[in-house]
């Protein structure tokens, strides 16, 4: 049976080691951390899990695609899911800029009512229109069929969908308040709307519009169902022992040693580390520096900074949507927004908010040079100055809080400590226009046997991470068999 080492336990490692793990393969998964899932676990404060990376879910409905992906690592019986938009939108966008001439947008579920919500709040905008929702359907079928994994066409053949999206609107004659609205998912993956490819943003928009969900347990409960999972079908997860080295000898990859001082030998090793964290876990001789600079070279995704807090659920009922108040450049492009979630805690008198917006890192460079938990008193007052500030401008989207408790914040210092992503990148890799091809083909390296995934590889977010991992398996077994055997 071929050995794997997977480094990395969060949905990037999990979902390839479950995937080879189902075509035979011998999988460890080695996880730094003392419990599994990376960004997806959530973490617990006061008795309420507070959610990391895993807010809300797109296209989990049956035969859609994420469910596919489920249904294939065969999670999804033990998820308990809630679908949004049933009574009410999904999301709500607030903006605040009088030149857009739109104060509020409600994206609803399904193509259609999303579209005629556009129609209604852009009347003069209609040929522009027709022309965003031929794209995003175009597009949107072609994702979910999950084409450039099974379709046999060339992977440059689908740079034709890797237009700009600020092109697109130029091209279009879009308005100001039209691009606000339809471009904002693409801040969803971390990417500015200008320079997001088309085909990306689709990703991030049609999925939510198939269908949304949010878990109504937490993300911890989703790390601990993979973990099982992969252990049901005879992998392991071997956790709180990091690997600090990939060990290679001539041009190929002959094991991992960890921070223990353990060695594990094997021929097949998958990284789901963010790239430059590859990087550095091999010997600087192992790799050509034009490999070395395309990689340190590679633009990031912004990190961000989370507030959560409970509040007396009489006074702050929940609510199903997601809020996001928005702030936009003159073009109509989202330059900043938070985000805010009012949902049930564990406490049955309180409910959770969560709060999230762009890290604004300079406010936290001081620290950069600390380590989570010892960063000292000033940065604790730091994040709870901060946290009220964002509080002070949710009131202006929720309406006055009060009884508000404080729970934890968490800043890209958090983040990047935490799962190790570079300067606490929330999303990896920016999947940008001008990063098409210096991002493209992650998976492979000129190593023999290691192979990479996670979110950076191919796309961010739950769904995007497990089609990289599809995507490297891909690559391990060969197009053939890939075909024949994972059936999405
Ligand atoms: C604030 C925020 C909100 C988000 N909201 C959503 C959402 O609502 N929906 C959605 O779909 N996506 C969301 N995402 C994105 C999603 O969480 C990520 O894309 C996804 O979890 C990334 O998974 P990954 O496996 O690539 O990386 P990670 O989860 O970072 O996993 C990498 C793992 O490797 C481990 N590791 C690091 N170094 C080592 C080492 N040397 N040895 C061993 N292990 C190591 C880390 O501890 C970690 O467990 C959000 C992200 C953020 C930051």
């Amino acid at each position: 049976m071929a050995k794997v080492v997977i480094i990395g336990s969060g949905i990037g490692g999990l979902s390839t080691g479950i995937i080879l793990a189902r075509l035979g393969f011998e999988v460890t998964v080695v996880e730094k951390n003392r419990q599994p899932g990376g960004m997806m676990r959530s973490y617990v404060r006061q008795g309420v899990h507070c959610n990391v990376g895993l807010h809300y879910l797109g296209a989990l409905d049956a035969g859609q695609v994420l469910r596919r992906c489920f249904d294939h690592l065969g999670i999804t019986a033990d998820l308990p899911l809630m679908r949004m938009g049933t009574d009410g939108p999904i999301d709500r966008y607030l903006f605040s800029d009088a030149r857009l001439g739109i104060e509020s947008f409600d994206v609803p579920a399904g193509f259609a009512a999303y579209e005629s919500n556009l129609r209604a709040a852009f009347p003069t905008q209609q040929p522009q229109i027709d022309a965003l929702m031929a794209m995003l359907r175009r597009s949107g079928s072609q994702f979910e069929q999950l084409d450039f994994l099974y379709s046999e066409r060339p992977p440059l053949s689908w740079f034709e969908q890797m237009e700009p999206l600020g092109a697109v609107f130029e091209r279009l004659g879009c308005s100001p308040g039209l691009r606000a609205v339809f471009g904002l998912p693409s801040v969803l993956i971390g990417v500015p709307p200008a320079v997001c490819p088309q085909f990306y943003h689709t990703m991030a928009l049609a999925s939510y519009l198939f269908s949304a969900w949010r878990l109504t347990s937490n993300g911890a409960h989703m790390a601990d169902v993979c973990a099982q999972r992969l252990a049901s079908l005879g992998g392991r997860v071997r956790t709180g022992d990091g690997v600090v080295r990939i060990r290679t000898a001539d041009g190929c990859v002959q094991g991992v040693t960890l921070a223990s001082g353990e060695t594990l030998d094997t021929d097949l090793v998958i990284s789901t580390l963010h790239p430059k964290e590859t990087l550095g876990l091999l010997p600087p001789e192992s790799v050509k520096p034009s490999y070395r600079r395309r990689i340190e070279g590679l633009q990031d995704t912004h990190g961000m900074t989370a507030v959560h807090a409970l509040v007396p659920a009489a006074r702050h009922p929940a609510f199903a949507h997601n809020l996001f108040a928005i702030q936009t450049d003159a073009s109509g492009d989202a330059s900043d927004l938070i985000y805010v979630q009012l949902r049930p805690s564990e406490r049955p008198d309180q409910n959770l908010l969560s709060l999230i917006t762009s890290g604004h890192e300079a406010l936290w460079d001081r620290w950069q040079h600390t380590v989570s938990g010892k960063r000292g008193k000033e940065y604790l007052q730091s994040k709870t100055d901060f946290a009220h500030r964002l509080l002070g401008q949710a009131e202006k989207i929720t309406g006055p809080l009060s009884g508000v408790q404080l729970l934890d914040v968490s800043t890209p210092l958090t983040i990047r400590d935490w799962v190790n992503s570079p300067n606490g990148s929330a999303y990896g890799v920016m999947r940008s226009t001008e990063q098409l091809l210096s991002g493209a083909l992650l998976n492979r390296t000129s190593l023999q046997g290691l192979f990479l995934a996670g979110q950076s590889v191919m796309a961010p977010g739950i769904l995007g991470t497990i089609i990289g991992s599809l995507a490297t398996v891909q690559f391990i077994i060969g197009p053939e068999r890939f075909r024949r055997e994972v059936r999405i």
